[in-house]
């Protein structure tokens, strides 16, 4: 035990580093540790002071709450202050909590023979945000502000009445002159996504977690920008009240909705210790499917009767307590940053950390994305970073203790050759397609250049190759791919087909049945349909979805390594991005070599065939003009050329002249319009694309041939959690059959959302806007319904 004044210094240094971490997470909504950490000194503070009682002195952080408000706001004084909450992590820091409440209330403690009392709690779940209250007067909203150090506040009136879920006026009657509602003013996890995403393409900061974002939205200065940030309220109790309310927590809470309040839909009541237990972990079981993040659990006694005679602590009440579930967060160091080569080339930054629990799970790997990732969060080899792990994405490093950084740091740096191959590694070009122009840019990817003679390429390039949703070839796990590159047995996918028994028997996991059985599953393989095959050459962007569209609309691997950029844009989902990535992979030398030889190699296509191009977009002659990105031309002029010269070679051929009689075609489009046809290349490429869509079954206001008349032709389904009943592959086999698109995320276009058992997110997202959802039974009885065999 530290003697007093040794426990003196590690107090007095405790209270500093404690208060300066309160500044940051409560005023200037930038924590620079995680809340992990942050309660590890609150506790070792606690503890300490519980031990020299004598040292308590009432600006110690565990007699206050938060911190002094910013004073760019207004000042708001709280009639009943705003306190914080004890915590419980352990199952019996709760049980201690109940027994000190029936102690407190004189209840006589549970016993052998059932007897005792069982104290009622409201349950709800700990939203991680910020506390905030609004005041009610005759119904109207005529205040919003902070919690500040729970006495005075900050003044955000202007920046809550932007929050779409704060009503400015509250339904119905009956309730007080004066309510002073409290709760907490969060973000949900699509939204902080969708922010973070928003802020990373216009360049802005990127919030951490889900809190930090809502804290720095809300407490903006122009409430413009709080107004763009997607904040939702939730209300959890009361403050001040000059009127009548029910005499019990959730009876206030119950009137609180009926007048327009968003409550918590996890709203329970629990008698004892036991039930308040049970429904801790069930809210925890479903805390990643929750639609917004929490870190924890709050019980409060329900009868106000009650709360009125256990009182307050210092920073406290004593008839409230968080029950924290794990923390998602932790501090660890990083140790490296190894760089792995994937299937394309890209060479990502790994982070190798000392060993963390994160949430249960011992983390010693996080993804770092890219360089521009690298440099964004300023990491450096040495720095004690915080690592973050939701749901089942890998853990991220999301900030650098900057505080902590070591004196004998090393900057992350990419290699200049590929640590597998030693090939030069290059950064990749970003391409910008825009009215006639190319800009370049550099990328943030950098790429080994050694395609298929680097041997992690290569590797990956096979395991991808033989995949279950590729070629299917069985028996070639990862660890036999990996031997086969070693031992140069293989060089290419096109090497699979010529593998001899003599040359497999006897690898590690080889003997003479499990030999003939792959040679077998080869040999299977032989026959795959167009989508397949061209989903296992690993295009870059090209995953099933786009593999099929390709097979689908044009029916043959000769015409798909044809097809210009701007036909393939034509067809449904691809873009111009993923267009040019298609034709330049069918142009590299190498890759034809590779196709030729798996054909010469016995690889027989089974599907191809006529033609039944299957085009998305409105194929008007105005809008393959449009598509042209000629400078200056956009949609309607390019209608009225269409309407005035009726085909291509019309517009390539008029004059000057005739281009000025086209009604509201401006001096500068016309003459770009001719400058760019003057050019005998450009008029050449756009003959060659109309030829190659007139070719491909597409004319100019053709009727469209999609998948109509089907029953669920136009329609979007989701699939999510875990069937049980048929695997997610084959259910997504019938519903394309029906003619429904089936999608990986959940928008409000989707129709329907299939959900299994441990549905997560995507399920949440769906009650969320409303759209239909099926389990798994509901499910087959609909394909039933369709006459598909279930
Ligand atoms: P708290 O967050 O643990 O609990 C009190 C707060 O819980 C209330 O003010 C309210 O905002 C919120 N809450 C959510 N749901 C509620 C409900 N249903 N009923 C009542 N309240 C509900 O305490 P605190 O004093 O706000 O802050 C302490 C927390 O902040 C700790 O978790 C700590 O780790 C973190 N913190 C972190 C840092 C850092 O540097 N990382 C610094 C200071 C504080």
């Amino acid at each position: 035990m530290p003697d007093a004044q040794a426990a003196a210094e590690r107090i007095a240094q405790l209270r500093s580093e404690l208060d300066a971490h309160n500044y940051r997470y409560h005023v200037l909504d930038e924590p620079s540790i995680p809340d992990a950490e942050y309660d590890r000194l609150f506790h070792e503070l606690k503890a300490l002071e519980t031990e020299h009682p004598q040292l308590v002195t009432p600006d110690s952080p565990t007699q206050r709450v938060g911190s002094l408000a910013l004073s760019a706001f207004g000042e708001v004084k709280h009639e009943v202050p705003m306190l914080s909450l004890g915590n419980a992590f352990e199952e019996d820091d709760l049980r201690d909590f109940d027994r000190r409440v029936r102690e407190g209330l004189d209840l006589p403690a549970g016993d052998l023979f059932g007897g005792g009392v069982d104290v009622e709690y409201s349950c709800e779940p700990k939203l991680d945000g910020l506390a905030v209250s609004l005041l009610y007067r005759d119904g109207l909203l005529v205040r919003g502000a902070t919690r500040g150090d729970g006495s005075t506040g900050e003044d955000i009136s202007v920046n809550v009445r932007t929050i779409r879920n704060v009503p400015l006026k509250l339904q119905g009657s009956g309730w007080p002159a004066v309510l002073e509602v409290r709760g907490e003013v969060f973000m949900s996890k699509t939204g902080f996504d969708a922010l973070n995403a928003r802020q990373l393409e216009a360049g802005g900061k990127t919030f951490a977690n889900p809190r930090n974002a809502a804290a720095g939205s809300l407490r903006q200065l122009d409430s413009k920008i709080t107004a763009s940030r997607p904040l939702e309220f939730c209300c959890y109790g009361v403050g001040q009240v000059q009127g009548e309310l029910p005499d019990s927590h959730i009876g206030i809470l119950e009137a609180l909705k009926g007048w327009g309040m968003p409550i918590s839909r996890e709203l329970k009541l629990a008698k004892g210790a036991d039930e308040c237990l049970a429904y801790y972990r069930s809210i925890g079981e479903r805390r990643e499917s929750l639609a917004y993040e929490i870190d924890g659990v709050v019980f409060k006694v329900n009868n106000l009767a009650y709360q009125r005679e256990l009182g307050f602590r210092a920073r406290e009440p004593r008839w409230a307590i968080a029950h924290k579930f794990p923390a998602l967060e932790e501090l660890t160091e990083l140790l490296d940053v190894e760089f792995q080569v994937g299937r394309t080339g890209a060479v990502t930054p790994v982070a190798r950390l000392k060993p963390v629990k994160v949430a249960g799970v011992t983390v010693s790997n996080a993804t770092l994305h890219n360089m521009d990732e690298v440099a964004r969060l300023g990491v450096m080899i040495g720095d004690t970073v915080i690592i973050r792990r939701a749901g089942d994405v890998i853990p991220q490093v999301v900030q650098v203790v900057l505080e902590r950084r070591p004196s004998d740091v090393r900057p992350v740096q990419i290699p200049e050759s590929c640590p597998v191959c030693g090939s030069h590694v290059e950064r990749t070009q970003l391409v910008k397609r825009s009215k006639g122009k190319e800009t370049f840019s550099e990328g943030s990817v950098y790429r080994c250049v050694g395609r298929l003679a680097c041997a992690a390429q290569l590797k990956q390039a096979i395991i991808h190759f033989v995949s279950r949703r590729a070629m299917d070839i069985e028996g070639l796990g990862e660890k036999s791919v990996e031997q086969l590159v070693d031992e140069g047995l293989v060089a290419s996918p096109a090497d699979l087909y010529t593998l001899q028994f003599e040359q497999i028997v006897g690898l590690e996991g080889f003997a003479e049945l499990s030999t003939k059985n792959l040679l077998a599953a080869i040999a299977d393989s032989r026959k795959p349909s167009l989508a397949r095959f061209i989903y296992a050459l690993g295009i870059p962007d090209v995953g099933e979805e786009t593999a099929k569209v390709l097979a689908r609309s044009l029916a043959s691997l000769e015409r798909v390594k044809r097809a210009l950029p701007e036909v393939l844009t034509y067809l449904p989902d691809v873009g111009l991005e993923v267009a040019h990535e298609i034709h330049s992979f069918f142009e590299d030398a190498h890759n034809r070599t590779v196709i030729e030889q798996l054909l010469a190699r016995g690889i027989e296509l089974q599907d191809e065939g006529e033609l039944h191009a299957e085009f998305a977009a409105c194929a008007t002659l105005a809008g393959f003009i449009d598509k042209l990105n000629i400078p200056f031309i956009a949609v309607t002029g390019a209608e009225k050329l269409a309407v005035k010269f009726g085909s291509l070679q019309g517009i390539i051929d008029a004059d000057w002249l005739d281009l000025r009689q086209v009604e509201r075609l401006n001096e500068k489009a016309a003459r770009s319009l001719r400058e760019f046809f003057d050019k005998p290349e450009n008029a050449e490429r756009a003959r060659r694309i109309e030829a190659q869509l007139h070719e491909f079954g597409m004319h100019w206001q053709s009727e469209k041939k999609t998948v109509e008349g089907l029953p669920l032709a136009g329609q979007t389904w989701v699939l999510t959690g875990s069937l049980e009943l048929m695997s997610r592959d084959v259910a997504k086999d019938k519903l394309e059959g029906l003619g429904a698109k089936v999608a990986g995320s959940v928008s409000a276009k989707t129709t329907c959302v299939v959900a299994g058992p441990g549905a997560g997110s995507k399920l949440a997202k769906a009650n969320e806007l409303g759209v239909q959802v099926l389990d798994e039974q509901a499910f087959l009885t609909a394909m039933a319904a369709y006459g598909v065999a279930t």
